[in-house]
């Protein structure tokens, strides 16, 4: 280490929200010697660049890797197997290897094979993002007051463990250590079943023949706009969760399925009671979302009033 740097040179490979928040992050503390980055495309390594969040771009993977002391992979989960393949001749001995995919036991499976001894192989969540992707989407602070998962394997360098939780330290999040099934459990219900409850929705609504796409989206104040965001989640990055974490997802979707039925049975007996239980219920859960510091306690998640009505609430 030099110069008080945490790490001489870290590694991104993929550039994108993760990569270049991460890069971001980095810069605004001074946490790397040198920043290399790799991403699929020359448009958006040459954009990384011209940003200037990566200090140098490299052609392939292996070349961005050579001499890292810490590498951190940024792509979506499907492509993990063939970079840690394309990567593993390249790694430095000590070298730490982590991710930020969105599952974990997945992770585990597509990369562990290709650790080479002598590197350390921690794989990492940080529960944070917005519906944005591409280099443009990454900013310093995506990361402060969240939480990142770390999910080490067993018998992993404690040394290298406590590093990286420096790392993320660093670049704002709190750490958490977490088994990888108990995460892939956990971010089933937390993020990936909300993500698919508003992919279907906005498809459902796409779809109806008797209400017309302009209906749709000139009164979706009323509720239906809060779904469009989550909706509007990176495509290849959804498809490779759901793939890679089916058993969870489903499970936590067959939940899904039994109380809405039992919603909708409640409606259709005008049963208030169990209506008005429920809906109390998940109130108070918003509230504890705010009082954790997870949202801000401003009226329509804070949403520039203008675009809403003067009592804070959108049309009903
Ligand atoms: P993103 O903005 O779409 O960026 C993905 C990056 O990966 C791009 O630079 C892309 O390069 C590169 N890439 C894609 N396939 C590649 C391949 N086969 N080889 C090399 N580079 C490849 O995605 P993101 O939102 O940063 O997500 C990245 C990871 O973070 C995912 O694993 C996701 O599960 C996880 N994550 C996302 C969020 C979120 O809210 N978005 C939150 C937490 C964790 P090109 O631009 O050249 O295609």
């Amino acid at each position: 280490m030099s110069g008080g740097k945490l790490f001489d040179r870290v590694a991104l490979i993929g550039l994108g929200l993760i990569g270049g928040s991460l890069g971001h992050a980095m810069k605004r503390r001074g946490i790397a010697g040198h920043v290399s980055g790799y991403a699929r495309s020359a448009t958006t390594r040459a954009r990384a660049l011209e940003i200037g969040f990566i200090d140098s771009a490299h052609e392939t993977a292996a070349a961005a890797v050579a001499d890292a002391d810490l590498v951190i992979i940024c792509t979506p989960v499907g492509a993990l197997a063939e970079i840690a393949g394309d990567i593993e001749p390249a790694l430095r001995k000590g070298a730490i290897v982590t991710d930020v995919g969105s599952v974990k036991v997945a992770v585990v499976r597509d990369v562990g094979p290709h650790i080479p001894d002598g590197v350390h192989f921690i794989p990492g969540h940080p529960i944070a993002g917005t519906e944005e992707s591409g280099p443009d989407a990454g900013f310093a602070e995506l990361f402060d007051g969240r939480w990142c998962i770390l999910t080490p394997v067993p018998g992993a360098d404690t040394h290298a463990v406590e590093k990286l939780t420096e790392f993320w330290t660093a670049c704002g999040s709190n750490v958490d250590i977490m088994e990888p099934r108990h995460h892939d459990l956990v971010l089933a219900i937390v993020s990936h079943l909300p993500h698919i409850i508003a992919y279907n929705i906005v498809g459902t609504a796409s779809d109806l023949e008797t209400v017309t796409q302009s209906e749709v989206i000139k009164y979706s104040a009323s509720g239906f706009r809060d779904f469009t965001r989550l909706a509007a989640s990176d495509p290849t990055m959804w498809r490779d969760v759901c793939l890679n974490n089916r058993e969870p997802i489903l499970e936590m979707l067959a939940r899904f399925s039994e109380d809405l039925t039992a919603l909708q049975r409640a409606i259709r007996w005008g049963d208030g009671d169990v209506l008005f239980d429920l809906f109390t219920r998940t109130r108070a859960i918003r509230r504890s979302i705010i009082d954790a510091g997870q949202d801000s306690p401003m009226p329509n998640f804070g949403r520039n009033p203008t675009h809403a009505k003067p009592d804070g609430k959108d049309g009903q």
